[in-house]
């Protein structure tokens, strides 16, 4: 295929166009494109324009920065505040082709630019990373850290290097915090956070103290403040082109981040100390040149308050480093092998931990521009109050209308929306009209005055996950305990199901895979068994069989799964087979939904839906399906038996939470 696409290309070739991407700062063809765009004074030089705005743009007949720049009407799809910031950026990059470096302000906007920037203090500190994405698991090479006219480097050379530098530069930002308690760490772009996030989270060091760090708002990025602030005439807002307002010449080897990523390949090459000399010259003057762009943005700041830093998180920080301490002391006591204390203690700490991206990306989301926003499937930005907010019950409702773009929010989701001086506040999708582009949001009455006239929706928080991580600990307990929960120690041990029967090689005994596996399932004395194989192969006709085999022996069932579709799935499955022959009488199947909208077929009353958790269906009915968020909160009978019909997750468990429902069960 590929092969004939070649072929057919080199017949008759057809005018192809370079569209910029994230390699082309690497690309050994840069300067040919570069000259191109230049020769065509292509819309692709306009900074900060995306491909979509290019190609409304192109759609509508502009398609030079000239023409844009004198842009004086309206265009399809685009909101009216990106074509203006558009226009604006286009005139003053035209205007640069013949003349000096010149900005303009933005409108200010609660929250974004200038309200990002604080005032001064001693002991401010400027800080930047240089990584090698080419490194095997990627490399964070190179700390660089500028303070009182001084330079410090934190150098790692492979990923133990790179732990101890993680290391030595947290503990150096805690001294200087200490002895400056109101200083911050400046930085150009999001990379130095996330490189933060990713480096604490994978070497489990100062997890706790980026979090104070991050909760205190000690990071200061200054690109975002530049961006919400300012609109300038160079051609991108790299540190190197804004350097164009505060004077700095550039001078030595390495200029730019790709070329230090190259200069960095090339001394694991050939081990050139010069060559690492150069590069940490260059990290040193990005650290300067943050100090100086910061100077500069305090100078043509205008007059307003200063944003405070937030209340002091030390004490977080002690409870969050006390419980991690207190479950590494708890499992060394234990007696346990290393390798169970390990898994126990990542397992204590995993919902923490894989809680932390999502809410990352909603603080970051919060932070974007509402024209980078549009182009983004997890928010809905512009949206623009058609009526006043009417008071529903306990609530307000406010209607708003969009401007074209795709979304994966949906009616009946949750959506949080931007709190200044706070975390973003949930609120709730009532009713989305994609044609329309119409939008009405529900919100308590004591977030009422968040639903403003101009409102950007960003991904609603993740879940609670409270439930499953309290059943995690209780596992936690019983395993440095009496080690009652005897399937879920045979699931950590990875032991053979323990039978009543005899211990046989062959589980199934030499029946055909339907009997032998129901009678290996009615066999299980506190233990686990895992059924596997693709789909297809017949696991919801034995799990049902095997479910209604249990209950005829007086077992209730528990039926759990990451999603309400799996779970109706087995659930009819044994509806099913009470059709084959031979029904369980008076068999009562519940299950617990989420809402109304159950995904059941019409009229289908032979499983009984609650959304209540407390229902007392959940004690009658003899099989019982609910998700890895229900089984955590019963507690039902010793005999009980949990079943699944999941696919191995990735680490070969199974994907939904046993934990919970090791507690709810015996086997
Ligand atoms: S510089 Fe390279 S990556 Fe960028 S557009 Fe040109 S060929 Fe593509």
């Amino acid at each position: 295929m590929a092969r004939q696409r070649l072929e057919a290309f080199l017949e008759n070739p057809q005018p192809t166009r370079p569209i910029p991407c994230a390699d082309c700062g690497l690309c050994r063809w840069g300067d040919h494109c570069e000259s191109q765009w230049q020769a065509e004074d292509s819309l692709f030089n306009v900074a900060n324009i995306t491909r979509t705005q290019v190609k409304k743009l192109e759609a509508a007949g502009i398609t030079t920065m000239e023409r844009l720049a004198g842009l004086d009407h309206p265009i399809r799809g685009m909101a009216e505040t990106t074509r203006a910031r558009l226009v604006a950026q286009a005139r003053l990059q035209h205007a640069r082709k013949t003349g000096a470096p010149a900005f303009e302000l933005r409108e200010a906007e609660p929250g974004k630019g200038f309200d990002l920037l604080p005032a001064p203090q001693p002991g401010d500190f400027f800080y930047d990373i240089e990584g090698d994405p080419h490194y095997e698991g990627g490399l964070e090479y190179l700390h660089g850290v500028w303070f009182d006219g001084q330079f410090k480097a934190f150098w790692a050379h492979d990923h133990g290097a790179e732990a101890r530098a993680l290391a030595d530069l947290l503990e150096f930002f805690r001294q200087r915090l200490a002895a400056h308690p109101e200083a911050r760490i400046y930085h150009y772009a999001a990379y130095e956070i996330t490189a933060l996030r990713r480096l604490t989270a994978q070497y489990g060091i100062g997890e706790a103290f980026l979090d104070r760090l991050l909760r205190e708002r000690r990071f200061v990025d200054l690109f975002a403040v530049v961006r919400g602030a300012l609109i300038g005439s160079e051609a991108n807002y790299s540190i190197k082109s804004m350097e164009a307002f505060y004077g700095r010449v550039r001078e030595g080897e390495v200029k730019t981040a790709g070329g230090s990523v190259v200069a960095y390949e090339l001394w694991r090459e050939t081990g050139e100390q010069t060559i690492l000399d150069e590069i940490e010259d260059y990290n040193r003057i990005d650290c300067i040149s943050t100090e100086e762009l910061r100077d500069w943005l305090v100078s043509i700041r205008p007059a307003a308050p200063w944003p405070m830093l937030a209340t002091d998180a030390g004490d977080k920080e002690v409870e969050q480093d006390a419980d991690k301490q207190a479950l590494r002391a708890r499992l060394a006591a234990s007696g346990l092998p290393q390798e169970r204390q390990d898994m126990l203690f990542n397992l204590g700490l995993f919902h923490k931990r894989e809680a932390k991206p999502a809410q990352w990306a909603v603080f970051d989301s919060a932070g974007k521009d509402e024209d980078e926003l549009i182009d983004d499937l997890d928010a809905l930005a512009g949206l623009q109050a058609i009526g006043p907010a009417e008071p529903v019950k306990r609530s307000v409702l406010r209607r708003y209308r969009f401007p074209l773009q795709e979304t994966k929010l949906r009616a009946g989701r949750k959506a949080t929306v931007p709190v200044i001086d706070g975390p973003p506040a949930t609120v709730s999708i009532e009713e989305l009209d994609r044609s329309q582009r119409i939008i009405a949001i529900k919100a308590g009455a004591a977030k009422a005055h968040l639903l403003t006239d101009r409102l950007t929706l960003h991904p609603d928080w993740p879940l609670n996950t409270d439930v499953i991580a309290a059943a995690l600990r209780d596992v936690i307990d019983d395993q440095c305990g009496m080690r009652r929960l005897t399937a879920l120690d045979d699931l950590l041990a990875r032991a053979a199901p323990r039978l009543v029967t005899e211990r046989r090689a062959d589980l199934l005994d030499g029946a055909d895979p339907l009997t032998g596996t129901i009678a290996a399932i009615a066999a299980m004395d506190g233990t686990v068994l895992p059924i596997q194989g693709p789909p297809g192969t017949g696991k919801t006709y034995v799990t049902a069989r095997a479910i209604l085999a249990l209950v005829r022996q007086g077992h209730r069932v528990g039926v759990a799964s990451n999603s309400h579709e799996a779970i109706r799935n087995v659930l009819m499955g044994c509806l099913a087979t009470q059709d084959d022959g031979d029904p369980v009488l008076g068999l009562c199947i519940g299950h617990k939904v989420s809402s109304g909208e159950d995904g059941y077929p019409d009229g289908c009353a032979g499983v009984i839906r609650s959304t209540a958790n407390d229902d007392s269906l959940w004690s009658r009915a003899h099989v019982v399906g609910g998700t890895a968020f229900f089984l955590p909160v019963r507690s039902t009978s010793r005999r009980s038996i949990g079943s699944s019909s999941m696919k191995p997750g990735k680490w070969g468990w199974p994907i939904w939470s046993p934990w919970g429902a090791a507690r709810a069960t015996s086997s």
